[in-house]
């Protein structure tokens, strides 16, 4: 870019943008302030760089937000740097600032086109002169070292629960609120890197907890448990510190915290969706071993305590991988697809790209004609309600007091080895939250399922209780509750009377070599539903772990009894020594008015490690047999597809993602695979008719097939997405 290009762009830069924002502000208008959240469909992001300053192209930015409808924009304005002429004394300006205002102008030009803006602010590190002047605000580690960014060692870590947080960025939010009148402060990495062991931290944490700070991150350790609740009370006084500020200033802003997430997320997601009347899900790529399901995934988690509230799915243009290659553009299918499922599932997208000078500009069409889409269909995608009648329920609790430091595997792959199954099986459904399963939130579901919710208290275990007597069915794995909410092990399972079986004391972790016998019952010679698809196998192989178990009363006919484990070496020795036993591995009764399923052993985590589709079969049928009626979509036809269904103001929605590829599980996809014909009926909501029924992809209406309640339809091919559209 020439000198000349920076000059104009300088020149034309909207000047004095602070005075004339205030002006235009809706928000400042006497009386209650009309809320803004609910209104932004597609979301912008322009995280600047340092050096952006009077070389970034204004004009070109605003424009591209056109061409997208962006209809708000997330942007950056201070914290580690400040891109507008800061007076707060520390507060780093960019070195190629000078006179100019790149947050001002950005946020004039997309107040023009009425655009809602946030300023994005990263508290999260810190320059040389912070560290000078107020050595205390500086993360420490457990040696006793003030802590160097890990990425950049010039730059210091800063403690997020001390006055940097507390005095410092209060200010700076203050600041930015006061001369921009945004509708938000949108804070990246607010929450702290890791433990801090600063003066602060071990002052606060003694008077509150009158403990030492743990130096252990075993969860049964009482300074370790006391310290994950401590930290996050800290956390909501400063997100209600921040909140309260920009309110004073301007009513209809918010401080909107980046953070929340599925079970091994940090902050408790249940109050989180109390306070948040708007929140992101950030979770910009997949990376590594990732399914293109893992973003809508997210918006259920954030679903689960947010209800109706808007969520937008934060995605990125870039590759990500451990290596971060921030300024990198991703292939255009794949950023595609994970935008798509995240928007099936209720998540309203939101594009970032890191640096306001473009390197690579091949993913500009991508989101351009994406939000393109979106935006000539938004009348289908404001959603009222999802039309799901299964949840999956997540539980941080369990993750953090039983998972630990193993969370991951011992809680999370179960959810993941259940969810992938879902996904195989065409259901739709929803992630609930265990702190919240009271009938407000649960009794629109007629299943639920527990994958080894291992945690939970005596009252969670009664609301589970409630919800079955009243004809609600459960599936439960593993240990599930078979620990309170504080990860102690019960003598016996919290919910050992709906199982129908008690703990036996002991736990196999690893079975090698061990099978299940495929029970048939000799009254009718048949087999248990649950076992439907497994043709005339005799067995199948058995999962990892299992809870021994003790059955309640007479349970004559188990579908499924364990083949314990045999030597699976020299070869001459692999012969079951016991071919049949009376362990029962399946558990399934009526109960009340419901179904209880109950699999003692890790069939959900299994699945995740190996994929079997017999134990695919297995959780698919447990699920059709608890739910005991049709679903509320049926999709029928070869390949994967993630299948959502939604209700909107006059109309309902199917969408369904086609995940049906060789990167399927591993990205990035190369291209798009068309499947073939697929089948669809849809259950209509009681007592509506489908006025008019279109396919919002192939732009198409439909031959349709109506009978008692539902209506029948094939969609002849799906590239990357479909959505069927009923009006209602
Ligand atoms: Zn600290």
């Amino acid at each position: 870019m020439t000198p000349n290009r920076r000059d104009f762009l300088r020149s034309t830069a909207i000047a004095g943008s602070a005075m004339a924002l205030a002006a235009e502000s809706t928000a400042s208008a006497a009386g209650e302030p009309e809320p803004w959240f609910d209104r932004p469909m597609r979301w912008a992001q322009l995280t600047l760089v340092e050096d952006d300053p009077g070389k970034y192209d204004l004009t070109f930015w605003l424009d591209y937000f056109k061409a997208t409808h962006s209809d708000a924009a997330c942007l950056s304005a201070g914290g580690c740097v400040a891109y507008y002429p800061t007076k707060i004394p520390l507060h780093y300006r960019s070195q190629w600032l000078g006179d100019t205002d790149p947050f001002g102008d950005l946020t004039a030009g997309c107040r023009k086109m009425k655009m809602v803006v946030i300023a994005r602010t990263d508290p999260h590190a810190a320059h040389q002169d912070v560290y000078d002047a107020h050595p205390d605000w500086i993360a420490v580690d457990a040696e006793g070292n003030k802590r160097r960014h890990w990425a950049m060692p010039e730059l210091w870590v800063t403690c997020a629960l001390g006055p940097y947080n507390f005095e410092f960025m209060t200010k700076v939010t203050r600041e930015i609120v006061s001369l921009y009148k945004v509708d938000g402060i949108f804070s990246n990495r607010w929450a702290g890197s890791g433990m801090c062991y600063c003066e602060h931290c071990r002052r606060n944490f003694r008077s509150a907890a009158g403990l030492d700070l743990p130096r252990t991150n075993d969860p049964r350790n009482p300074a370790r448990r006391a310290y994950i609740e401590w930290r996050q009370q800290r956390l909501f006084e400063l997100w209600s510190l921040w909140d309260t500020e920009i309110r004073k200033i301007n009513p209809g802003a918010r401080f909107i915290p980046n953070t929340g997430g599925g079970a091994l997320s940090d902050l408790d997601m249940r109050a989180i969706g109390e306070r948040a009347p708007i929140l992101f899900a950030d979770r910009q790529a997949r990376r590594g071993l990732t399914p293109p399901w893992a973003n809508g995934k997210n918006g259920k988690e954030y679903r689960a305590t947010m209800g109706r509230k808007p969520i937008g799915g934060i995605f990125s243009v870039g590759v990500e991988e451990p290596y971060r290659w921030k300024d990198s553009v991703q292939n255009g299918p794949e950023i595609r697809l994970w935008a798509l499922d995240g928007i099936a599932n209720g998540l309203r997208p939101w594009f970032t790209k890191f640096s306001g000078t473009l390197h690579d500009r091949r993913w500009l069409p991508v989101v351009e004609d994406l939000y393109g889409w979106l935006f000539r269909n938004e009348r289908y995608l404001r959603n009222e309600e999802s039309l799901a009648r299964i949840a999956m329920v997540y539980s941080q609790q369990t993750a953090w007091y039983y998972g630990g430091e193993h969370a991951r595997a011992k809680v999370e792959d179960h959810t993941l080895g259940y969810y992938q199954a879902l996904i195989e099986a065409r259901i739709p459904f929803e992630m609930a939250h265990d702190r919240l399963l009271d009938a407000a939130h649960i009794a629109r579901f007629k299943a639920l399922i527990f994958p080894n919710i291992a945690a939970l208290s005596g009252r969670q275990c009664d609301q589970i209780r409630d919800y079955v007597k009243s004809g609600g069915s459960i599936v439960a794995s593993y240990e599930t509750s078979l620990y309170d909410e504080w990860g102690v092990r019960r003598p016996d399972f919290g919910l050992a009377d709906l199982f129908g079986a008690s703990f036996a004391g002991r736990i196999d972790p690893r079975m090698q070599n061990s099978y299940l016998r495929l029970e048939t019952d000799p009254a009718t010679g048949q087999r248990h539903p649950i076992l439907a698809g497994l043709g005339d196998a005799e067995r199948i192989i058995n999962g990892v772990s299992r809870v021994h178990t003790r059955t309640h009363g007479s349970y004559p006919n188990p579908p499924l009894t364990l083949i314990p484990s045999y030597p699976d070496l020299p070869m001459e020795e692999v012969y079951p020594r016991v071919p049949k036993t009376d362990i029962p591995e399946l558990f399934v009764r009526e109960y009340g008015a419901g179904r209880v399923v109950y699999f003692p052993w890790d069939v959900d985590r299994t699945f995740w490690e190996v994929l079997s589709p017999d134990h695919w079969k297995l959780l698919r049928n447990a699920v059709d047999w608890a739910a005991n009626e049709p679903p509320p979509v049926t999709v029928t036809g070869p390949g994967t597809l993630d299948v959502a269904v939604w209700r909107q103001k006059d109309s309902m929605t199917a969408h369904l993602v086609n995940l049906t590829n060789p990167m399927m599980m591993k990205g990035p996809i190369r291209e798009f695979l068309p499947v073939p014909p697929q089948e669809v009926r849809i259950n209509l909501p009681q007592g509506s008719k489908a006025r008019k029924v279109h396919l919002l992809v192939a732009g198409q209406t439909p031959h349709v097939r109506e009978t008692a309640g539902a209506i029948t339809l094939t969609i002849p091919s799906i590239l990357d997405h479909e959505v069927i559209a009923i009006d209602l």
